[in-house]
């Protein structure tokens, strides 16, 4: 059987990672098993409706390199690929399900139903609809007639008729035979009042009409899962494989990580920039290459301690046996660590292609982009943190004035001397670490005196890249400037 799997993101907002994530395993799968990889977009809900929402989803896609086979912009043989425009099809197949007694006509209007949950609310119980009590309601079973005033104007749900007392069992190839009674399933609506399915009838008759082999998504729906083996019975079609991914946890591991979590720490938690208040990881200066390995890492493992993985990397490791069933907690720093490394071994003109670094050098030069970039890479983590490590080209820190007492008891007054008579002698700086370490070796001078009284010229505090190279990058005149400007501090 031809593997088919899809993402199936509602446009309800931005794409938290989790989403992303379960795009992502979806995509591994298929890649793997020589299948295909579907996005289709579910849009029933007109009342979560949020204008951009498919559009920041696509793009988040793309960013990863996830394209889809088959998709709303992709075309395909199984389509439209957005539930808004498969109303036909909802309407076709709820008619099978009507026919066959699978499912009913419901009149009861919202008053009447707000009526009856605060009833059962008083008693202290949660308002259900189902073969207990569904007699008491107004629907075609209660009436045993069609109302066919009430059909016509439009006011009625279309409701899955649930039997009493039997056994569900479905299969979760991460969580093993799940059993539960139907009494615990009520009678779900399946058309709406508004003419659109529910998200789980369009789901599963979508999951069958596109072939869909397996069905990956978040724990978040395993709870629906035993309603939709019943809409699949009701229709008598063999289910697709289920997966059903873990959660990902806030950073303590308490619960699921949100939106607000991101907000409070500062980390982004969505792939892109969705508002002023929503930032995303590329934007925080996160390589995609990077971004895909950490979520691949969220919920999966690969039976060895290996961490960093490319796209088709993964694609060839990737097996399903290795997702986990516990919640992943999401660790920024871990995030971060792995952005690093990606970092690092990306060229300076690739990464220079980069909007995210533009930000930052659009003010140097094209050569002196490219040193700046080759001096700090392996020393950030995002290309976020550039914007600090090389604020010191454009102007030094203030002197830290801790290092600097320190110094002055070396009597770095002396080396200073000499570093600036070397600079004026050498404009091009061909010679000049050379000769000043032959100096210092001559006349007995401690390297690490020397080598903090470059520093602390240069960059005003102990911290930064090769102080040989920071002198290249900053020129004979800026940094003799700088040696002079301590030289006069310390006096
Ligand atoms: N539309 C659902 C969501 O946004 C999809 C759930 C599923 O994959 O079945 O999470």
């Amino acid at each position: 059987m031809k593997i088919r799997v899809r993402f199936a993101p509602s446009p309800t907002g931005p794409l938290h990672i989790g989403g992303l994530r379960t795009a992502l395993f979806n995509y591994l799968y298929a890649k793997k098993n020589k299948g295909l990889f579907i996005l289709r977009i579910e849009d029933t809900d007109q009342n979560r409706y949020i204008e951009g929402s498919e559009v920041y989803i696509q793009e988040s896609l793309e960013w990863c390199g996830l394209l889809p086979d088959e998709g709303p912009n992709n075309g395909g043989d199984f389509g439209p690929y957005r539930q808004s425009e498969r109303k036909h099809l909802y309407e076709k197949y709820i008619r099978i399900l009507i026919n066959n007694g699978s499912a009913y006509y419901a009149y009861d209007s919202p008053e009447e139903l707000a009526i009856a949950r605060e009833k059962s609310t008083k008693k202290g119980e949660t308002f259900v609809y189902g073969s207990h009590n569904r007699h008491l309601f107004k629907n075609s079973l209660s009436k045993n007639i069609l109302d066919q005033d009430r059909i016509a104007l439009g006011k009625y749900v279309i409701r899955l008729k649930v039997e009493p007392e039997c056994e569900i069992n479905v299969f979760d190839e991460i969580r093993g035979n799940i059993k539960v009674s139907s009494n615990s399933v009520d009678d779900k609506i399946l058309m709406k009042a508004d003419g659109m399915p529910t998200y789980h009838f369009a789901n599963v008759v979508d999951d069958k009409l596109m072939k869909i082999s397996t069905v990956i998504r978040g724990e978040e729906w395993l709870p629906s899962l035993p309603l939709h083996k019943l809409i699949y019975d009701a229709f008598g079609w063999k289910t697709p494989k289920f997966m059903h991914l873990p959660l990902i946890l806030k950073p303590n591991g308490k619960g699921k990580l949100s939106k607000r979590d991101g907000n409070k720490e500062g980390y982004p938690v969505f792939p892109i920039k969705w508002d002023s208040e929503t930032k995303g990881f590329r934007e925080s200066g996160f390589l995609s290459e990077a971004v895909v390995n950490y979520l691949a890492l969220l919920g999966w493992n690969n039976s060895d301690e290996r961490e960093i993985f490319s796209l088709s990397e993964l694609i060839n490791c990737f097996d399903s046996t290795g997702i986990q069933k516990g919640g992943a907690r999401f660790d920024y720093e871990k995030a971060k660590w792995i952005n690093r490394q990606y970092i690092t071994k990306t060229s300076s003109n690739d990464l220079l292609l980069l909007p995210e670094t533009q930000k930052v050098l659009r003010a140097f030069d094209k050569e002196k982009q490219f040193k700046i970039l080759a001096l700090v890479k392996e020393r950030i983590y995002t290309l976020e943190d550039l914007k600090s490590e090389i604020s010191f080209v454009i102007k030094p820190f203030p002197f830290d004035e801790k290092s600097v007492r320190k110094l002055k008891k070396n009597n770095p007054e002396r080396i200073l001397n000499k570093v600036i008579e070397i600079l004026k002698n050498d404009p091009e700086l061909t010679g000049f670490k050379e000769e000043l370490l032959n100096w210092a070796s001559q006349n007995k001078i401690n390297i690490g005196t020397l080598m903090q009284s470059l520093r602390l010229s240069f960059v005003g505090r102990l911290v930064g890249p090769d102080v040989f190279a920071i002198c290249t990058l900053l020129g004979k005149d800026v940094s003799l400037e700088r040696v002079q400007r301590l030289l006069k501090h310390l006096s």
